[in-house]
Formats: C-alpha cells, sequence, structure tokens
C-alpha cells in the first residue's frame, strides 16, 4: 500500500527488509528472501560485506565530507586505479548513474566546443536506451513514458532502432557530437550489443570526428564477469559512466573519459556537492578492494556458466514459461513467455527477488560474491516458480 506521506512515484512490494547477510535479505518478521536482484545492479559484494562494514566505519569516524573545494586523498586513490584498469586518464565523480550520464553528455558536448565546434550538440541514442530520469536522461532514453507531461523535451537527442546501422548513418550531421550506447541494454530487457555493432560506431567516431559514450551504469565493475562490459568486445569508448556497483549500495558513481574527451572540463564548467565525498571513497575503494583481488572476475565468470546452464535447463523444461536466457556474466535475463510481472511474483513467492525490465524479460543479478551453491539455490527456486507458471504442470495438478 502506497504511504500517503510519500510520493506516489514508486509501486512498492509488500516486503520490509531489515538486515541483510550475503546474498540474503531478511524481513521485519524474520523471513530470508534470496535476493537476485541486488537492488537492482547495486549490492555487487552483496549485503553487510565485511571488508565494506569495516570501510565505511573506519571512514566515518574521520571525517565524513569535506565538499571539492580541498583535496580528497580518496578521488586521488580511486581515480587512479580505475584509470589503470580502464582506456581513461580522468575520472569525475557523482552520487548517481544519472549524474554520471549529465556528465558525460556535457563533457562530450564540451569537447566539441572547445574543438571550435559549438554546433556540434547532438547526441545519437537508441530505441529501448535507459540513462537516467534527470530531464537530459530521460530526453537520452527517450522512452514516451518517461518523458509525458514534464514539458519539453531537451534539445539535441536523436534517438535511432536499436542495431540499426543504416538509421544511425542517416542520423548524423553536422551538428553531431557523440553517439550513447549501453553495450548490453539493461532496463531495456538484458539486450546484448553485437561487437561488430560496437565496432561500426567506434569506426563511424573516428570518421566523423564524434565521441563514443559507453553507459556502463549497470554493466559496469565486474557485472559482466569482466571488470567493465566493453573489454568483451575489444572497442574502447572515449568516455564511460559508472554507478551501481561501484558503491556496493553506497550512492556512488563516476565519469571517465581520455584526457582529450575531458579536455573542455576546465576549472569551474562542472560542479557537485557530495559527489565524490570520503565516506563515498572509501567504500568505492573497498569495492574495488574485493573485485580487483586475484581470481574474483574469474570467479563470477564461472559462477556464471554453471548458473547460466541451469537456466538453460530451465529453459527447456518450461517452454510454456522461459523463451530465452539473455546477458552476460552475473547480468542475466529471463525473456518469458508469461508476463515478466508473473515471473516476478512467484518466484517472489518461492522467497527469490528479481527484476523486471523492458522487452517482458526477468533480471537475474545477483551479488558478484554469490557461490555455486547459492546459484543452484537460485535454480531449486525458479523451477518452483516456473512449475507453478507452466500449463501443463498447471493441467497435471488439475
Ligand atoms: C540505473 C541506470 C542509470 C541511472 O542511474 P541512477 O543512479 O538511477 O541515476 C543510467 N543508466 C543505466 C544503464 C542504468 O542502468
Amino acid at each position: 500500500m502506497a504511504e500517503a506521506a510519500l510520493f506516489d512515484t514508486f509501486a512498492r512490494a509488500p516486503l520490509r527488509f531489515e538486515r541483510g547477510e550475503g546474498v540474503w535479505l531478511v524481513t521485519e518478521g524474520g523471513e530470508r528472501y534470496l535476493d537476485f536482484g541486488s537492488g537492482v545492479a547495486v549490492n555487487s559484494l552483496g549485503h553487510a560485506h565485511p571488508h565494506l562494514v569495516e570501510a565505511l566505519k573506519a571512514q566515518a569516524e574521520k571525517v565524513w565530507h569535506t565538499s571539492n573545494l580541498y583535496e580528497v586523498p580518496g578521488q586521488e586513490t580511486l581515480s587512479r586505479r580505475l584509470v589503470g584498469k580502464s582506456f581513461a586518464d580522468k575520472v569525475f565523480f557523482t552520487n548517481s548513474g544519472a549524474e554520471a550520464l549529465e556528465c558525460a553528455i556535457k563533457t562530450a558536448r564540451r569537447y566539441q566546443y572547445v574543438k571550435g565546434h559549438p554546433e556540434r550538440f547532438h547526441i545519437v541514442t537508441f530505441e529501448g536506451a535507459f540513462h537516467g530520469r534527470t530531464l537530459a536522461t530521460i530526453a537520452a532514453g527517450g522512452q514516451a513514458k518517461y518523458l509525458e507531461g514534464f514539458g519539453p523535451k531537451v534539445e539535441g537527442f536523436d534517438q535511432v532502432p536499436f542495431g540499426d546501422l543504416d538509421a544511425l548513418n542517416a542520423v548524423i550531421t553536422e551538428k553531431t557530437a557523440a553517439i550513447l550506447i549501453e553495450p548490453i541494454q539493461g532496463e531495456g530487457g538484458i539486450r546484448p550489443v553485437p561487437k561488430e555493432f560496437l565496432a561500426a560506431l567506434r569506426k563511424i567516431c573516428d570518421d566523423k570526428g564524434l565521441l563514443l559514450v559507453f553507459d556502463e551504469v549497470q554493466t559496469g565493475v565486474g557485472r559482466t564477469g569482466k571488470l567493465f562490459a566493453y573489454e568483451w568486445s575489444g572497442v574502447t569508448p572515449d568516455i564511460m559512466a559508472l554507478a551501481k556497483g561501484i558503491g556496493g549500495g553506497f550512492p556512488l558513481g563516476a565519469c571517465l573519459a581520455t584526457a582529450d574527451a575531458a579536455s573542455g572540463m576546465t576549472a569551474g564548467t562542472h560542479g557537485t556537492t557530495y559527489g565524490g565525498n570520503p565516506l563515498a571513497m572509501a567504500v568505492g575503494n573497498a569495492v574495488l578492494d574485493v573485485i580487483l583481488a586475484d581470481g574474483f572476475l574469474e570467479n563470477v565468470r564461472d559462477v556464471s556458466l554453471i548458473f547460466r546452464q541451469g537456466l538453460a535447463g530451465l529453459k527447456d523444461r518450461f517452454p510454456d514459461v522461459i523463451e530465452e536466457i539473455r546477458g552476460e556474466g552475473l547480468l542475466l535475463g529471463i525473456k518469458a513467455k508469461v508476463p515478466a510481472g508473473d515471473l516476478v511474483a512467484a518466484m517472489r513467492g518461492e522467497h527469490m527477488l528479481g527484476v523486471p525490465a523492458g522487452d517482458n524479460v526477468v533480471r537475474l543479478l545477483p551479488p558478484l560474491t554469490v557461490t555455486v551453491e547459492e546459484a543452484r539455490e537460485g535454480l531449486a527456486r525458479l523451477e518452483k516458480a516456473a512449475e507453478k507458471l507452466s500449463s501443463a504442470e498447471l493441467k497435471k495438478s488439475a
């Protein structure tokens, strides 16, 4: 039921979680739920990870916030580590994904501006994209349901169908500054972009002086079994937005760029009050301590393989419930034959959490720390949920 003193923007499930441990969430009533949603790909190390708890507590006892009027040592460390593991030379820290995208969009526009092309401010995006809920990012995402009633759409975003190179080439003009894309669409339904398509985007950007911007807010920081999803394609962007998993549950985002792409972002052009504060940096660095440890990402890939094989088995057993398994690493989606909302509800009936997405998909995003045993537990619960929805099974029990 909607709480009268809150905006009615969310349709919440009637679950009240009091605490969590690893892959489990525990309600006020003491019921345990297997969390394969991770707060929408946020709790990358699960709940109450001891290293994160320790890092947050230790920082809380020193200093929480100083503003960006002063040097923040944690920002220096975290930016150096991100740069060392990516294509980028420069990092700007934010509190959220949408803000990381705002920074990416502003960085791309400023780049063209300082290169003598103020007319180049248009950014090409793709149908099914999700880039956040600010005025600019709903324009970038281009979804009518998120734009309706919020006044004129922010100018300068041109959307083309997913995977359509001809439409892309047709929409690029002398006003185009950049191409913005998620390497795997998350909210859009775990739709991977073929690597040939990403390579084609890279070439178009190089040929025409455009910047390639990847939104890795959902795919980044180990979610796909590589630190960044772009590593699977071998195609590197000029600018990249991160958030979600990088904070492990603490609000943290980042915009990464090459030195050239960031060349317009000079002193005073952009800012943030909270972005990169000492608490956030302590947690972000602690997340990387774990994810960059030897063998961690390899383990994500190994568990993913086993989990996926199990999901493929469920698809064969319940073809009237499951149409397709999609995704990479632990960014997985079940394209359902039944309404995705029904599958999420049936899973919840088995005390398992998943996240609905577009294209009638249920996302399975367990913490990256999930064990093989826990993945098997997830499969067992999914099997029971599918059984309840399968018409063959329904007939048998009738
Ligand atoms: C979640 C998400 C965003 C927005 O992040 P917020 O932290 O909600 O602002 C942007 N892009 C992608 C791909 C996302 O998954």
